[in-house]
């Protein structure tokens, strides 16, 4: 009569391969196809599929499937949708990566060789990230599984697309953008990390054109750019340059004629004062240039790898890049004795985050979405406590940028990523979008149609995620029944770049929230209190923390020193203290357990789902409190009586 006794030890490697095969067996965390009552849903934030999960996407894991897990067990209907993000430039930057490595030029590929290669990456991660996040114990529903570039997606983002840029949201047009000339690709303002560096203040005389002494000194940290000039400008209240202004000066090097000219936006205490404008590379300069229609009309003076090219630019100038352009800039400009001096100077310089290279202010032609409009929904509803923010102090960064909110530069000039949705007609100049493929010309019914050759930054896919994820545009079922979802946990590092952007996509696509509540999860950090990151080598691969001390320790270790989202240290104290409480459990669950009266039912009384609701769920101990549960269910089904 006696039920079988749980082993005196807490072994987590055979407990934890049992329970993850019994529910997969049974699809234990599928949602109900068309619940009834009320329900509960989540999406994933899909991992990039650029790399494997870290203990920080764990984090998050975890503090999901403590909310899914809870509401599943108060017999709420509960979706939790998994998913892979296909990450564009990201991804083409660490394939491109590897096949530098055996020799191999990504550029050079032809496009479905290269597309190959990115396949094959995918591929191996996506196996990796799925043996991730069953070893975690993460009770999704697998069989809703999401890939940002699977069919429904592409018409999901065209659809999105489309219908932006019927309503004039969308537009393409020349705009200053953050140019990547190692990607060779635009890439957005939040992916430009500004570091204050040291730099060389070089002070140039223009000399006067009329041939008088003198001419205007002129102050440039970037002197490789004098052949873009075409005015210098001073600010219209400096005393200096009252008699210079209508005056025309020489531009050193390249000879040509530029006048001097009066500007507001001229910050009179910089340098001496006056200001080259070099209209295609900054874009101070670009303002002021469009405030004087009267000048010339720039041309070029960089190719897409930032080397100097172009009618402007003397020959012996050409293919040199940045750097070795500004050094023979200035030993030319030292021969002719235009070289004034020379400043220490420390001042913002902005790099790309995928590939560290210098990004160069470019003028260039780009797809763009109208931001404000979309905005405003989205902020209503922060202030009228529609979604929320936790934790709350994150809500003022939130509204602080919302505010400010410039157009979103979506065209990226990588191959791997979704095609935009535009053929451009040759025969009369104007643009057809369309969600499936056109043959004809929609306003002249001409064929000679050419694709836009650009592609689409991933996070316009990730924007639509909460609703493209449950199926929309389609109506599904998922979609009735689980939308809005319910939370939204993620880092707070992707407040700007995902979370504010499917806030606007929701209202602007659905007409309703995305979700209620979003939870920010801390930063970890190690036991030194050093961020945790790829580059310091101090975040271990989940999987290998799991092997070594089970998931329940490592879910509880991440949970419980954090659990006001607050940054926190993660490592070995955290873990032992983790592997001491699941122990304890287990003991306390060993002796109470022949207590248990038979026809104890695990879910039916109020103080049974409170243990295990409390042991499953607030400790994140998931597969401990499965065996005691099972054990309890057992003797429940067998009406044992107790053998004491
Ligand atoms: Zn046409």
């Amino acid at each position: 009569m006696s039920a079988p006794a749980l082993p005196t030890r807490f072994e987590p490697k055979e407990l934890e391969s049992r329970w993850r095969a019994a529910w997969d067996r049974e699809g234990a965390f599928r949602a109900p196809y068309r619940p009834v009552g009320p329900t509960f849903s989540l999406v994933l934030p899909p991992p990039n599929v650029t790399g494997v999960l870290t203990l920080g996407h764990m984090l998050g894991d975890t503090v999901m499937d403590v909310l899914a897990r809870q509401h599943r067990m108060r017999g709420i209907a509960t979706l939790w949708v998994p998913g892979l993000d296909h990450a564009g430039l990201a991804t083409q930057v660490e394939v491109r990566r590897r096949l530098a490595k055996q020799g191999v030029r990504f550029e050079e590929l032809p496009p479905e060789e290269a597309i190959r290669e990115v396949e094959k990456w995918r591929e191996e991660h996506e196996r990796r990230i799925g043996t991730q996040a069953r070893g975690g114990g993460f009770s999704v529903d697998w069989s809703r599984y999401r890939y940002t570039f699977d069919p429904a997606s592409v018409r999901a983002t065209r659809e999105a697309f489309v219908s932006l840029y019927r309503a004039g949201l969308i537009y393409r047009g020349e705009r200053m953008v953050n140019w990547d000339p190692r990607l060779r690709t635009a890439v957005s303002d939040l992916e430009v990390v500004h570091t204050e560096e040291e730099a060389t203040l070089y002070f140039v005389r223009y000399p006067w054109a009329d041939g008088s002494l003198g001419g205007m000194e002129v102050a440039t940290v970037r002197p490789e750019t004098i052949f873009g000039d075409v005015a210098v400008a001073v600010h219209p209240d400096d005393a200096r340059y009252a008699d210079a202004i209508g005056r025309f000066v020489i531009v050193p090097l390249s000879h040509r004629r530029v006048p001097v000219i009066p500007d507001p936006a001229v910050d009179p205490t910089f340098g001496v004062g006056a200001l080259k404008i070099t209209p295609r590379h900054d874009p101070v300069d670009r303002e002021i240039a469009l405030r004087h229609p009267d000048l010339a009309a720039t041309t070029e003076i960089f190719d897409e790898g930032a080397r100097l090219a172009g009618a402007w630019v003397p020959s012996h100038f050409h293919g040199l890049d940045r750097e070795e352009g500004r050094a023979r800039v200035v030993e030319e400009l030292e021969r002719e004795g235009l070289l004034l001096r020379r400043e220490k100077y420390r001042h913002s310089v902005g790099r790309s985050e995928r590939s560290d290279a210098v990004i160069e202010p470019r003028l260039s032609t780009q797809w763009f979405v109208r931001m404000a409009p979309l905005a405003e929904p989205a902020v209503t509803a922060v202030r009228a406590g529609e979604i929320r923010i936790h934790p709350e102090r994150w809500t003022l960064t939130f509204f602080r940028w919302m505010e400010g909110i410039q157009d979103w530069c979506i065209s990226r000039q990588v191959l791997w990523g979704h095609r935009i949705p535009v053929e451009h007609c040759r025969a009369c100049g104007k643009d057809t979008a369309r969600v499936t493929a056109v043959s004809k010309c929609e306003h002249c019914g001409s064929s000679e149609l050419t694709p836009d050759p650009d592609v689409l930054d991933t996070w316009f896919t990730s924007w639509l995620w909460p609703f493209a994820a449950l199926g929309w545009p389609e109506r599904t079922a998922e979609l009735e029944a689980y939308y809005p979802t319910s939370v939204l946990v993620t880092g707070r590092d992707i407040m700007f770049f995902w979370v504010a952007r499917m806030m606007m996509a929701g209202y602007r696509f659905t007409g309703k929230k995305p979700f209620s509540d979003v939870y920010f999860t801390g930063m970890l950090q190690d036991e030194h209190g050093r961020r945790m990151s790829k580059h310091l080598g101090n975040s271990p691969d989940p999987l290998d923390v799991i092997g070594e001390r089970g998931a329940d320790a490592m879910r509880f270790g991440l949970v419980f020193p954090n659990p006001t989202s607050e940054d926190g240290p993660f490592g070995r104290p955290a873990l032992e203290s983790a592997r001491n409480f699941l122990t304890k459990l287990w003991n306390l669950a060993r002796f109470t357990l022949p207590y248990v009266p038979p026809g104890t039912g695990p879910v039916r009384g109020f103080a049974t789902t409170l243990t295990f609701g409390l042991l499953a769920n607030l400790f994140t101990a998931v597969f401990v409190s499965r065996v005691i549960f099972d054990y309890v269910l057992s003797r429940h089904q067998r009406g044992e009586a107790l053998s004491i």
